[in-house]
């Protein structure tokens, strides 16, 4: 295992250390020795499945091994090192006790095919936060089954299939979404086996009223919209979209999963969603990004609530149970009952706040984005005017850059110690760059950003070249993303 040696105190003549590897490995070198089981080796395996030889593997003390992965994981851009403001994806600080308590031995240990008996509190926190999460939404009834957004909307196109087919009305076939839906709409509309059907957005980047109406009828199972949409805007017609597609027989889905912006603002219930869905590891309160467990919670009125997915937690005689006998559910959605770490760390970050300390965190989540938008919008356009909500969508202009592109800033903020934003997304904007502090960030982080993306404007302006060719500080020069991909290189 070859370690790079790069600290300048090395070679202090030059600016760049020379750089000297060696192999630490060798021969017989231990972290930690595992007593003898007694048993032959490979007692109940076949014989031709045993190896001849033995693996080649680094050998290594676990001071070498920590050292290792310590070094590795400081290459990253992280939550907990750098401020992250990758818009959509809601990187915000989730408190870390929520973490020591969804790990407590009574929760984390727990069988996950325990009975009922030996599983009340864990029960009893689900069906709490159902409760909660139905008050926050002015909703009916919530599942805590989907194990994602995208599986959440998955799972409402099945409920409005569900529902529209125990009415008896088999010709809803298409799903309307709108052109700055977060592209998992479309996709699990087509997943749900609906034909997906696009408006196209007015020119303030909200949904056209007039447009969506020419779009909606008796082919209409549901109207998708995210809210906030892609572009950060509020759907101020919202009423007039939900009585609209009410009024043609089609329900009204809601991707909630950019909820931070709303949560005790408005309840979606209250402007007629029929159905919607959260992602707990964004707004809720844990850690994600790189695959890790998530939970898409999905709410419904009462009108949809027989046919969400079982089992369900109920509340009989001071006892919670779990029960299957629904007999319009749509059926299980996942093994067991859902990412609980996911949903635990969610109650306990719920139960932390009051009705008033929710409102202030949509508030301050509005605030951040529209403070970080009024520093950047001369140099970096927005393309829609007014406020915006929890994030903002600027655009880079090559023309007046030097063409220096959205990419490039993006590659030069890493040099100056910022995860880049979201960039070339949505796709209605040209060069998007799209920025969602979210509420956790302090005033001067922000500060600290804008100075940045204004230091990099002013090098487009002098020495473009200098950003088509960053990041030039990182351990790894510009990467063939593409080839990353489709070739990955994950040995060592
Ligand atoms: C993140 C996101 C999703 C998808 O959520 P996953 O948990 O990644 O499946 C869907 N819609 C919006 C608006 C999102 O921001």
């Amino acid at each position: 295992m070859p370690e790079l040696l790069t600290r300048t105190e090395l070679n202090p003549c030059k600016a760049e250390p020379q750089k000297l590897s060696i192999e630490k490995s060798a021969a017989g070198r231990r972290g930690l020795r595992l007593p003898a089981s007694g048993r032959p080796a490979g007692e109940h395996l076949p014989a031709e499945q045993l190896r001849k030889t033995a693996p080649k593997l680094p050998e290594l003390s676990e001071f070498d091994v920590v050292r290792h992965y310590t070094n590795l994981s400081r290459l990253n851009f992280s939550l907990d090192t750098h401020f992250y403001p990758l818009g959509s994806c809601t990187m915000k600080y989730n408190p870390k006790i929520n973490e020591e308590l969804c790990a407590l031995p009574g929760f984390a240990a727990a069988h996950p095919a325990a009975p009922d008996s030996a599983a009340q509190g864990t029960l009893e926190a689900m069906h709490n936060l159902e409760k909660l999460l139905c008050e926050i939404c002015g909703l009916s009834a919530f599942t805590l089954q989907p194990s994602a957004g995208a599986h959440g909307e998955w799972c409402g196109i099945l409920l409005a299939r569900a529902y529209h087919a125990k009415r008896g009305d088999a010709a809803r076939t298409e799903i309307v979404v709108a052109d700055s839906s977060h592209g998992t709409n479309p996709a699990s509309a087509a997943l749900g086996g609906f034909n997906v059907i696009t408006v196209k957005s007015g020119p303030d980047g909200r949904v056209d009223v007039a447009e969506l109406k020419k779009h909606i009828g008796p082919r209409t199972a549901l109207v998708m919209l995210t809210i906030p949409g892609t572009v950060g805007l509020f759907e101020t017609e919202i009423c007039k979209i939900s009585a609209a597609a009410h009024a043609v027989g089609a329900l009204l889905y809601m991707d909630g999963a950019n909820f931070n912006a709303l949560i005790g603002l408005a309840k979606p219930g209250d402007f007629g969603v029929d159905i919607m869905h959260l992602n707990m590891h964004k707004t809720f309160s844990t850690p994600h990004g790189g695959g890790g467990p998530g939970a898409g919670a999905v709410g419904v009125t009462k009108a949809l609530e027989p046919f969400l997915p079982a089992p369900r937690v109920a509340l009989e005689n001071g006892v919670y149970r779990t029960k299957s006998d629904y007999p319009d559910s749509i059926g299980r959605l996942r093994a067991f009952f859902g990412n609980t770490g996911v949903l635990l760390r969610a109650y306990c970050w719920l139960r932390q706040h009051s009705p008033e300390t929710l409102r202030l965190v949509a508030e301050n989540a509005i605030l951040n984005a529209n403070y970080a938008m009024a520093g950047l919008k001369d140099l970096f356009p927005a393309q829609y005017g007014g406020w915006c909500m929890h994030e903002c969508v600027l655009s880079t202009d090559p023309a007046t850059t030097g063409g220096v592109r959205t990419l490039d800033v993006a590659k030069r903020l890493l040099d100056y110690g910022f995860h880049a934003p979201t960039v070339y997304f949505p796709l209605i904007v040209h060069e998007a760059l799209m920025i969602e502090p979210t509420e956790t960030e302090s005033r001067e982080s922000i500060d600290l950003f804008v100075a940045a993306m204004r230091a990099i404007h002013a090098e487009a302006l002098e020495n473009p070249e200098l950003l088509k060719k960053a990041p030039h500080t990182r351990p790894v020069k510009r990467l063939d993303e593409v080839g990353a991909a489709r070739q990955p290189d994950i040995r060592w």
